[in-house]
């Protein structure tokens, strides 16, 4: 009986111990120190490199989750040059992201190869040889998910080296882009669970920027790892200021705001992108833009390769400050310096916002995230993405996310379930809410206080009755369908409405938004041959609003027109604002780099 209680507590304990201490001593770390600094020329590892290497190095499958620019190429490029004599490969799912590794790989002197589409038949058939023999010395092989699927002679080759004993390690880089619930799916990619059904005693690093669990869990079914080792840095980007701001209602208006942003905060021409919904945005915006003396092109799927090619070089060389793109300009951008991205309009989900904006100051500098807000593009958002399978929860979550008052970052940090980090007011509500209580103090002493917890309580304001006006006009819309646009919607309520009439027309939309996010009204859509409209309908959950079981609030912010119009105005003294703030943040950077203690913090 004792030693039965005694096992068990053994186990228990043995149960709740981590599997490996992964930032323990190992009997290569010397060797992988040296390999960091002489090959790499690399001081030291980022958070989480160092524990994946280590896992990876013990043959455990791994699944590691980074944010954008956190170093997950090292992950498997540095134990690639471990071994005697084996061989990496890496899936990637771009011709661009491959090349650029593997240039950049024979630039450190390792010995690395492509085998892609782009490979003409001599290159293939040399490096061919190259695989097969122990001793020629490639480290790394890169590849399509292409052609480990549909090309029966690459398979057969890999199986010949994994018979040699040789198939090291696979590295499958961007895995979210085997699930669907990602945003990037590839049907290629979902079939690469052979890779481990072949190859079993081969260990798989899978590695991504997409963070939901959903597709975690998927990866690792689909790519047959369910027991791996999981490594998940936080996706807090702390070097990044998140702004949103409401757009201007006049196309001129926006476009001056924004060239006003990119040369008011970047004189010298630091580059940045700003994201447009269609071809057809990313044309008049590059051309509107350039009208306003900002250096600029336009960058999209209808442009020749070559067309995008230059564009996209001209910007990396720095000619060129700002693209105007859509996201086609996606995976494979990899400007560290990249200084602020613009969003014109709101992204399809959360997920690609946060990569979008992510694009942003990869070098770990202070960089800017601005999106433009307005209901309407909600709209013109659904009735682009319609057809993309999940469209609707994606886009309601960015919906919510735009409509919300209150942290971005912590927004952010909760949609992919961590827990909300300190802002350091790095967004704009956090910055307004202590900009404002430091403001109210100065004016008047007394009120200081009242002020600032006023202003950290999100002020709404009952707008039910209003509402229900909304679902009546639309109940009562002529014809069969029952169904209109924001605009027709807005018209038409004003006109039949007192209470419509006695909110501003920004605070009109506000009501129909906030309808919108809580489910009252839907989306239906109408499908010509050249276009698809989005209309606003009425759910069936609106006749619980028209019985009074439910009430609706807007922020009272938002609702006071001020936030609209702020817009329109010029942003005085925010120039300087930012640039004090990112000298402040770069002079700590500096300091903390320096390994000096500062005993004064920044200027208020
Ligand atoms: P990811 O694939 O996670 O987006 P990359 O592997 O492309 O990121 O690396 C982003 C940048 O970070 C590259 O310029 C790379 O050289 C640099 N980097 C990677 N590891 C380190 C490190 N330990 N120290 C400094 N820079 C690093
Ligand atoms: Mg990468
Ligand atoms: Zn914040």
């Amino acid at each position: 009986q004792e030693e039965r209680e005694r096992l068990s507590r053994v186990l228990a304990a043995e149960a709740r111990a981590p599997r490996r201490d992964w930032q323990g001593a190992f009997e290569w770390d010397a060797r992988v120190a040296q390999l960091l600094g002489a090959v790499f020329g690399l001081p030291s590892f980022r958070p989480l490199q160092r524990e994946v290497i280590n896992a990876t190095l013990q043959g455990r499958d791994v699944l590691c989750l980074m944010p954008s620019g956190g170093g997950k190429s090292l992950c498997y490029q540095l134990p690639a040059l471990l071994g005697g004599t084996g061989l990496t490969l890496v899936v990637s799912p771009l011709l661009s992201l491959i090349q650029d590794q593997v240039l950049g790989l024979e630039e450190l002197g390792v010995h690395a190869a492509a085998l892609t589409s782009l490979t003409d038949k001599d290159a293939a058939s040399a490096i061919s040889k190259q695989v097969e023999d122990a001793l020629a010395g490639l480290r790394l092989l890169y590849c399509t998910p292409e052609k480990v699927v549909n090309s029966k002679r690459f398979f057969a080759k890999l199986e010949k080296v994994y018979k040699q004993g040789r198939l090291e390690r696979i590295a499958i880089d961007e895995a979210h882009c085997c699930s669907q619930w990602g945003n990037d799916f590839r049907p290629d990619y979902k079939k690469l669970g052979i890779l481990k059904q072949q190859f079993p005693d081969t260990p798989i690093l899978a590695l991504t920027a997409t963070a939901t669990q959903t597709v975690c869990d998927d990866v690792q079914s689909i790519l047959r790892i369910d027991g791996c080792e999981f490594f998940r840095s936080s996706i807090n980007r702390p070097n990044l200021f998140y702004e949103m701001k409401p757009k201007p209602a006049s196309g001129a208006d926006l476009v001056k705001d924004i060239a006003g942003f990119v040369s008011g905060n970047y004189p010298d021409g630091e580059s940045g992108i700003v994201y447009v919904l269609t071809r057809k945005d990313a044309e008049t915006l590059a051309e509107e833009l350039r009208g306003l003396g900002i250096s600029c092109a336009a960058y999209h799927a209808d442009l020749d390769a070559a067309v995008r090619e230059s564009v996209h070089r001209r910007w990396s060389q720095g000619r060129l400050q700002v693209i105007c793109a859509t996201i086609a300009f996606g995976m494979g951008i990899n400007n560290p310096h990249v200084r602020f991205v613009v969003h014109h309009t709101i992204s399809k989900s959360i997920d690609n916002y946060y990569q979008e904006s992510g694009r942003a100051g990869r070098d770990g500098l202070p960089a800017h995230c601005r999106l433009y807000w307005r209901f309407g593009d909600y709209m013109r958002q659904a009735s682009v993405v319609v057809m993309d399978s999940n469209w609707e929860p994606h886009l309601r979550g960015m919906l919510q996310y735009a409509a919300a008052s209150g942290c971005r970052r912590a927004a952010l940090c909760r949609h992919f379930g961590e827990a909300p980090p300190p802002c350091h007011q790095t967004c704009d509500c956090c910055k307004r809410v202590a900009g404002g209580a430091a403001g109210g103090a100065a004016a008047a002493a007394a009120g200081g206080r009242q002020q600032q917890q006023h202003q950290q309580q999100q002020q709404l304001k009952d707008v039910t009755e209003a509402a229900k006006g909304v679902v009546q006009t639309l109940q009562a819309w002529p014809g069969a369908e029952k169904r209109a646009t924001l605009i027709q919607l807005v018209d038409k309520w004003r006109k039949e409405s007192a209470a419509a009439k006695a909110l501003s027309r920004d605070e009109n939309e506000a009501v129909v938004q906030q309808l919108a996010a809580d489910g009252y009204l839907k989306l239906d859509f109408g499908f010509s041959a050249y276009a698809t409209n989005a209309y606003l309908k009425a759910s069936a959950q609106a006749s619980l609003l028209l019985q009074g079981k439910r009430q609706v609030f807007i922020p009272a912010q938002a609702a006071g027109g001020s936030a609209g119009s702020e817009a329109h105005k010029p942003e005085e003294g925010a120039v300087e604002r930012f640039k004090a703030q990112q000298q402040a943040q770069r002079g700590q950077q500096q300091q903390q780099a320096a390994g000096t203690a500062s005993g004064a913090g920044p200027a208020p």
